[in-house]
Formats: C-alpha cells, structure tokens, sequence
C-alpha cells in the first residue's frame, strides 16, 4: 500500500466525513483533505521536486504540514520533518545534511531559525513562507496530480534521531515500513480508531510518535485535531470538549497533566477509549495515577525512529492483567508484535536466556532501510534489517521485555552493572520529588558513582526530606546498597528533549569535562 492512495481511497469511501483540523478551528473533509494534497503535489512539482528529492517541513503541529508529508508522496519525494525546537545551529547542521529541493516553513515566526542555514550552506533552496505557501496552493491547479510510479519501497519520510546519544542522524522510512508500523501497533495494542472517532495530535510530528499517529488516523479514516504544542490544562480540555476518543503522549506529558491540570477528575473523558504513551521510561505512580483519573484504556510503546515507531507493545489487556494481580507488569514494556523478530544479545554476540540482561535487537518490516548519507552508521546499527537499539534489557520467561536502560547510561561502578532508569523509578516515588535523573559522575575509587539530580515538587521542597541521608534511608527497602546514589543536586529543573528524554549528556557534561568516560 502506499500513503497517498489510501488517502485517496478515504476521500472516495468517506467523502464528507471529518479528517483534519487544528484544534478550536475548521476541520477538512476527506474529500476535501485529498483535494488539498492533490493541490500541494501540483505546488511542490512546479517548484522542480522530483523523485527521491528531500524537502524539509519547519512547523509546528499544523494540518497543512501533515498534508505536506501526502502530497510529497504523490511524486515520490521524501518529507523531512525538522525539530524546531532545536537551535539555529542545529538546524543548520541537519538542513545542510538533508540538502533539500525546498523547505516549507508556514510559521512565519520559526523562519529565523532558517538563517545560519541560509548564511553557511553551498546551495540554497527556496524557501516557502506562511504568505508564498498560502498563495502557492490557493492558485494551484484544482486537477488529480499524476506523479511518477512508485513503489513500496520507495522513502516516504526522514526524521533526524533526537541526538540524545550523539549527532542527529536522518532515518530513511518507506511506504511499507510506515503501513507495517501501522498494522502491527492495532493488532498488538488490540486497539484501532474508526470513523466517527477523533484523535488528538499533541506529540510533535517531528518525532514519529507525532506524524506515524497522524497518517495511521487517516489510514483508519478517524478525524484528526492538531495542537501547535502541548499545553497540559488545554489538552485536558480539548480532550473533554471534543470527545477525543485516542492520543499519543510521552510520559513527560501524562506526567505534566496528573501533576498540573487543577480539578483533572472533574473533566469529562467517557469518550476517551485509550491513550497511547511511549518513547522514555514511565513512572508506575504516575501511570496508575493516570489510569485512575482518565479511566480509559492504556497501551505503552517501546520503539525508535529506527523502527518507524513502535514494535513492542504493552496492550490494554496487559494493563488490566498489571491492576489485578500482576504489578510488575507495569514495568515491562510489553510482548514484541506479531511481525518482529526480538532478541538479547550478549556481549560475546550470543543471544541471552529469559530473564539475562544485553542489549536488545529486532527485526521487522518496519526496519529503517538506513541513515541518510551515513553507509558506516547504518552498518553499525541496523545491518540485514537488524536493528540494534543501544538499549539493554531483558525478556522475562513469558516473552515480556524490561528496558533497562541505554547502554550509553550504564553506570559501572566498582564492578557492579547499574541502569540508573531503574534507580529514577524508586526516586519519583518519594512525595517531595518533582523530577529526577541519575548519572555516573567520577569516583576515584569506585570508577564511577552515582549522583540524583533532583528537582522538589512544587519547586519549595523539603530540604531535611531531601538531604542524601534521608533519599538513601527512602531508596533502602528497594534497591540493593550499590544501586543508591550517595551523592545529591538539588536542580530547577531536569534537561529534557521535545519527547521527554532526559538529556544525560547536558547533566553529566561539568562532570567528565576533564575526562573520558567508559562506555560500554
Ligand atoms: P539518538 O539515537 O540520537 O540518541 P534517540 O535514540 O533518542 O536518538 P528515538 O528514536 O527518538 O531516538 O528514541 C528511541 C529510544 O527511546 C529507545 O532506544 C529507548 O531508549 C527509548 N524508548 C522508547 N520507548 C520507550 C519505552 N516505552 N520505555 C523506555 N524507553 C523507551
């Protein structure tokens, strides 16, 4: 299947159904939403992109630039969705790399993130304001555009990884990987949207947690509503307002809208059947918070860019069996779907037992054809569609899989393994933590030890609940001595990318500035 029939399917099987709005505005129909990416296609092909041609998208959550990513398949051109959240530098960097045909920027006030790129690169493409786009598609042919004939595996979508480990890299996806993403995660999360239903789009569509769930609404021919960002008391409005019956969010956001939104249980969500969460480690306090407050089902990814999104899934029946019996469920992030083929691998390159920690590899249709221009990196990570996660982890004996945590963030200390995630999971149990991150910092005589970076709740915190001796006497009754950070920073607040990542590299940068840090 490719992306833009199906699109084009909706529009002659829906016609007049509702497709696409941003929130609080008018909303498209799919007949009116194909027309739409017919009229961009014509625009983007009059500006000379062609097959295999990279055009960058700088936006916000906005339906144009979701159509952008349809219309661009239409001639078999691949849409590069950009982090705005980024630096001018950054940007720099990635446009320079992705070498577009053109770069669309409808928010007029993200155009000067555009300028270092413009100072610095070689070539220079046109680039196409909020005015010149507007203009462009209103005057475009009205006409079904006839573009080359593609295939399955031609590239359909580039994202830059989040950089949270090294330099940000351009994975390439295809139309079958983003159609076998989109069939996996229904059938594992036993949960698929319809029409008549509305999705809400909060996660930013530079992320694939962000654009898969908005082109996987059209697949299922439900509405979608598009928020520029996510405000936590405006989500939980919309959310009751417009009935929304699915979202995607990072932990960062359920957690941002439990601890935020006054009166949270007052709000209506009866339509809300599942909400959808992923791409860091959750606190299970939280979760079980949110799973009381919003009452609907809940479904947890596990996944990378690398792997067009998800491929291990933690559904709706998991949760329930985690509430009635089987708490350490709310710890994994669930069973691989039916399509991957999952292994932990040693560091010897053996696979290991149930229940044996290394690091997680996978394949799958979903598999990423590779990096952008990158031959060396793509066989490092992701040869004969073998995707290795950097993550280490492992599959208990009915098939569950445990993230630990990044290799990268693996402490060794004296000669002890320790997944500082899991000693985060402990820390923002305890009531007067907000927010919190561990990192390896130096020791002279244990090689690394470990230090929590610790936000107070409500930023007054209780400075003698806070102390090192009070959060080693609170982490005690669960976790083993060598696990318990000795070592505290009390912080305004923690580092975190546009997905909720921890940035561990900004934290532990003061630390190692002067030396070298093993990585395993
Ligand atoms: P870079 O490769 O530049 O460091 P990145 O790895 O952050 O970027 P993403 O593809 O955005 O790029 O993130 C994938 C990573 O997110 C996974 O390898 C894993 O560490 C983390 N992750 C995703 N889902 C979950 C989850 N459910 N639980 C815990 N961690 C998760």
């Amino acid at each position: 299947m490719l992306i833009h029939k199906v699109i084009d399917f909706q529009a002659r099987n829906l016609g007049d159904a509702p497709m696409l709005g941003e929130a609080g505005g008018d909303c498209l129909t799919y007949a009116e939403g194909a027309a739409r990416v017919h009229r961009m296609a014509h625009v983007f092909s009059d500006l000379g992109v062609g097959r295999g041609d990279r055009v960058a998208i700088l936006a916000q959550n906005q339906p144009d630039a979701v159509l952008a990513v349809v219309a661009l398949a239409h001639l078999g051109a691949v849409a590069a969705v950009l982090n705005w959240r980024l630096a001018p530098a950054e940007i720099a960097e990635i446009v320079t790399d992705l070498e577009p045909a053109a770069v669309l920027a409808p928010d007029d006030e993200l155009l000067p993130l555009l300028d270092m790129w413009r100072k610095t690169a070689a070539t220079v493409a046109p680039v196409i304001d909020r005015a010149d786009w507007t203009a462009r598609v209103d005057a475009a042919e009205d006409t079904p555009f006839s573009g080359p004939d593609i295939g399955e595996d031609d590239t359909v979508l580039q994202l830059y990884t989040s950089g949270t480990t090294g330099l940000p890299k351009g994975v390439r996806m295809t139309h079958r990987n983003l159609v076998a993403a989109w069939q996996r995660t229904q059938v594992a999360a036993s949960f698929r949207t319809r029409p008549g239903d509305t999705e809400l789009l909060v996660a930013p569509i530079f992320h694939i947690g962000g654009i898969g769930p908005a082109l996987f609404c059209f697949f299922n021919g439900a509405r979608m509503l598009t928020c520029r960002t996510f405000h936590p008391v405006e989500t939980a409005r919309i959310l009751a307002e417009e009935r929304i019956a699915y979202l995607f969010m990072v932990p960062a956001m359920i957690h941002a809208m439990v601890a935020m939104v006054p009166n949270l249980a007052d709000y209506d969500f009866s339509a809300l059947r599942l909400i959808g969460y992923g791409a860091s480690p959750i606190s299970d306090t939280v979760l079980k918070q949110a799973i009381e407050v919003f009452g609907c089902g809940f479904c947890q990814y596990y996944g990378m860019t690398e792997a067009t999104g998800a491929i291990v899934c933690l559904s709706v029946e998991d949760h329930e069996k985690a509430l009635n019996g089987r708490p350490d469920l709310l710890l994994s992030a669930g069973r691989p779907g039916p399509d991957v083929e999952f292994r932990v691998v040693g560091p010897d390159g053996r696979d290991m037992p149930a229940g044996e920690t290394g690091e997680l590899v996978f394949r799958s249709p979903s598999s990423s054809s590779g990096y952008w221009r990158r031959p060396e990196e793509t066989k490092a990570t992701m040869a004969d569609g073998w995707v290795r996660s950097g993550d280490a982890g492992y599959v208990d004996a009915d098939g569950y899989v445990f993230v630990r945590d990044r290799v990268k963030d693996m402490v060794i200390s004296g000669a002890e393994n320790i997944y500082p995630t899991e000693v985060e999971k402990i820390l923002i149990r305890h009531p007067d933590i907000g927010d919190v991150a561990v990192i390896g910092v130096p020791d002279e005589r244990m090689g690394e030890s470990l230090l929590a970076c610790i936000v107070p709740r409500d930023g007054t915190g209780n400075a003698a609940a806070l102390s090192a001796e009070a959060v080693t006497e609170f982490c005690r009754p669960h976790l083993a001595g060598y696990k318990i950070p000795r070592r505290i920073a009390l912080m305004d607040s923690i580092p975190r990318n546009a997905s909720g990542k921890i940035l561990k590299t900004v934290l532990r940068e003061p630390y190692w500035a002067t030396r070298e840090r093993r990585v395993s």
